[in-house]
């Protein structure tokens, strides 16, 4: 995880970050989305309508940012990547303001009771319409193209916006940190499987929810790739020297670790863990992991 940057950030300002895309920061840093969430408002300066992707957090003084970017345009779409909380709460709110309709991920399915952080996801998330991979939204000199990342969270899609190359990568590949997998609905398999699917685009940059824009995107995707499998042939090896809990793993794995990341740090141990064992590598005896 990379340390936050010295404040001011532009909270509240809207960036243009290329001629199609405003950046707008929401005011909710923490250790778990770094400045804060970005939310991007695509379509032309001055131009008839728009689209707002990741509204983000319920905050009134985030909405007005939001609508002051938007400005005179018709907002044709509020489109959400994902349920998490600091991503799609302002939904709601912003099509009551809007008029708009809420177009992107599917609502969460639960698969299992195991214990999970329910508290990270929206539950109040209900879109007027899903949008499947490679289904598409249209306005005045755009188009957004959904392309199904699941992972860290299996209703995630990315957004390409076709006119320049661009993709909005929500959570699936940020630009200041790994992405976190938390089981049961996060899975290191999809995961890993999502990030290929990147490899084989030619998107020219990405705007995440959290971080910089990404001006090398395969160059990051293959990194990712390489740390995920580098974390995994550790916890294999961790496996190979003695059995252990999950919570074994971190002092090993994640040396300095900030405390507050702990939970984190486990879940993403656990989803590792868990894609193993569905690969017949790693077994589970009550909480103690071995090798199979
Ligand atoms: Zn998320």
């Amino acid at each position: 995880m990379a340390d936050i940057p010295p404040k001011p950030w532009p909270t509240g300002e809207a960036e243009q970050v290329e001629p199609l895309v405003k950046r707008v920061l929401a005011p909710n840093p923490s250790p778990y989305t770094y400045t804060g969430t970005q939310t991007y408002v695509v379509g032309r300066s001055g131009g008839p309508d728009c689209a707002v992707i990741d509204p983000g957090p319920d905050e009134p003084d985030h909405l007005n940012a939001i609508l002051d970017a938007v400005g005179d345009r018709t907002v044709l779409a509020i489109m959400c990547t994902h349920t998490h909380r600091d991503h799609s709460p302002a939904a709601a709110p912003l099509a009551q303001m809007s008029g708009a309709p809420v177009v992107g991920c599917a609502p969460l399915v639960i698969k299992s009771d195991l214990p999970r952080s329910d508290e990270a996801f929206d539950t109040t998330y209900a879109p007027d319409r899903v949008l499947e991979d490679g289904e598409q939204m249209r306005g005045t000199g755009w188009t957004l193209t959904a392309v199904a990342t699941p992972g860290h969270t299996s209703n995630h899609l990315c957004f390409a916006l076709e006119e320049s190359g661009a993709l909005f990568t929500g959570d699936h590949v940020m630009g200041w940190s790994t992405s976190v997998v938390i089981p049961p609905d996060g899975d290191m398999g999809d995961y890993l499987a999502s990030l290929e699917k990147l490899m084989a685009r030619e998107d020219t940059v990405y705007h995440s929810a959290h971080g910089a824009a990404i001006t090398k995107p395969k160059q990051l995707v293959r990194g990712m790739i390489g740390h995920r499998r580098q974390r995994e042939n550790q916890i294999l090896r961790l496996l190979g020297e003695a059995a252990r809990t999950v919570s074994d793993f971190i002092p090993e794995m994640y040396k300095g670790l900030d405390e507050r990341l702990i939970p984190a740090a486990e879940m993403s141990v656990t989803a590792h863990l868990i894609d193993l064992e569905k690969r017949g590598l790693a077994a589970l005896e009550g909480e103690v992991w071995k090798v199979n």
